[in-house]
C-alpha cells in the first residue's frame, strides 16, 4: 500500500521534471541524464560495466572516451557482453 506522502513525493518529483522539459524546450541547460552502463571505446574488450565498476576507471576520467548505455539490454543490443566482476 503507497502511502499519500509517497503520492505526494512523487508528484512532486514528476513536476520537477516537467519544469526541466519546458526549460529544455525553451533552450535552458541541457538536462544531463544518469546513464548507468559504459563502455570503453578504445578497449579490444567488447565489454560493458556498471558505473563504478573498477574496470571503468581508466576510461571513464577521459570525457568522451566511452559510450554509455541507460540499460543492460541496450548495451547488448550494441554487440556488448556484460562484465563478469560488476555484473553490469
Ligand atoms: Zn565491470
Amino acid at each position: 500500500m503507497i502511502q499519500d506522502r509517497t503520492m505526494q513525493n512523487l508528484w512532486g518529483a514528476v513536476d520537477e521534471l516537467r519544469q526541466r522539459v519546458e526549460e529544455l524546450e525553451n533552450g535552458g541547460t541541457p538536462l544531463v541524464m544518469e546513464l548507468d552502463y559504459v563502455a570503453s571505446m578504445t578497449s579490444n574488450r567488447k565489454t560493458f560495466h556498471l558505473r563504478g565498476c573498477k574496470f571503468t576507471e581508466g576510461f571513464i576520467a577521459v570525457e568522451g572516451g566511452y559510450f554509455q548505455f541507460s540499460s543492460h539490454d541496450e548495451a547488448l543490443a550494441a554487440g556488448l557482453v556484460p562484465c563478469k566482476r560488476c555484473g553490469a
